[in-house]
């Protein structure tokens, strides 16, 4: 089957889950439900990592991969910092490996240098405990995956009630074939370019059409493109994701990405009909604790 086609109908329905970046929060969420029968087996393991709101106190570590697993040991970003901002608090997916945590850190401070934005806005990184997530994301499951808002931070620490209600910039022109130029600037593609420059970067996940844009603006320094991978949605945000953390022999990679700068065939098979418009794909049955690696469940039952 092609590849891209396979790609597709996984993406879809992680997006046909609702609760993207773009949604909107509220200050007082309702807590869960307590569950009547939390170690039935055919529970989707959601249900499970969805309640637990601190990290498990562990070493560090990210167990499974990017899209089955979970995080032992995961930090959280402050929700301020002098040039970044955490978005929809209520949902609590600040957390991540404390190498991503770091990372995110350095390239905040780094920002006003680069591209002269006061800071970053974060969004989702993963649930406290990592795992799959009621709502949004196939992925972000082992504390490696971040979304950054493809908005500048104010200059100014927002609310509690504007970090939730706040809407993000859709970067891609309404005929999905490029960026508006309108929005998209020269410092959204430098910030671009110096998350994916960073060694510990895997993968940049970004709408075609902004691939599509990025390609055309790099110029002559074009070996950082190939960490830039096109995806469905990422049209308000950009996903970073990093490797698995050295001597992390629970964490499953991700076969490094294809060489070149993937602006040519590879990036046009993004614009047919089909892929412009997709079909939805059939809702796939949620993961269980049985299928996510046999240590997610200490995970869960650490304090
Ligand atoms: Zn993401």
């Amino acid at each position: 089957m092609n590849p891209i086609r396979t790609l597709a109908a996984f993406c879809l329905m992680a997006l046909a889950a609702p609760a993207l970046a773009q949604d909107k929060g509220t200050v007082s969420p309702k807590q869960l439900p307590p569950l009547s029968n939390p170690d039935d087996p055919a529970l989707p393991a959601k249900e499970l990592f969805g309640r637990s709101t601190e990290p498990a106190s562990l070493r560090a570590r990210s167990i499974g991969s990017y899209a089955r697993g979970c995080v032992a040991g995961a930090a959280a970003v402050p929700i301020d910092g002098a040039t970044w901002q955490v978005m929809r608090l209520s949902r609590n997916r600040n957390w991540g490996h404390p190498d991503l945590v770091q990372l995110l850190q350095r390239l905040a401070g780094r920002v006003p240098q680069l591209n002269g934005w006061p800071g970053l806005l974060v969004g989702d990184i993963s649930q406290p405990r990592g795992g799959p997530m009621i709502t949004g994301h196939a992925s972000h499951q082992v504390g490696l995956d971040a979304d950054v808002w493809l908005t500048p931070m104010p200059d100014r620490r927002l609310s509690r009630l504007e970090r939730e209600e706040l809407s993000a910039t859709d970067m891609v022109r309404s005929d999905l074939l490029d960026v508006d130029p309108s929005v998209w600037t020269p410092q959204h593609t430098a910030l671009v370019k110096a998350a994916a420059k960073e060694p510990a970067v895997a993968r940049i996940f970004v709408n075609a059409a902004i691939k599509k844009a990025l390609c055309r603006e790099a110029g002559a320094d074009r070996n950082w493109l190939s960490k830039v991978r096109p995806m469905f949605g990422h049209n308000y945000h950009f996903h970073i994701r990093i490797a698995c953390p050295s001597g992390d022999g629970a964490c499953d990679d991700q076969a490094p990405p294809p060489g070149g700068d993937g602006c040519g065939s590879e990036l046009a098979a993004w614009f047919t009909p089909q892929m412009l418009h997709p079909k939805p794909g059939k809702p796939r049955p949620p993961l269980t604790m049985a299928q996510l690696p046999a240590e997610c469940r200490q995970v869960l039952r650490a304090p």
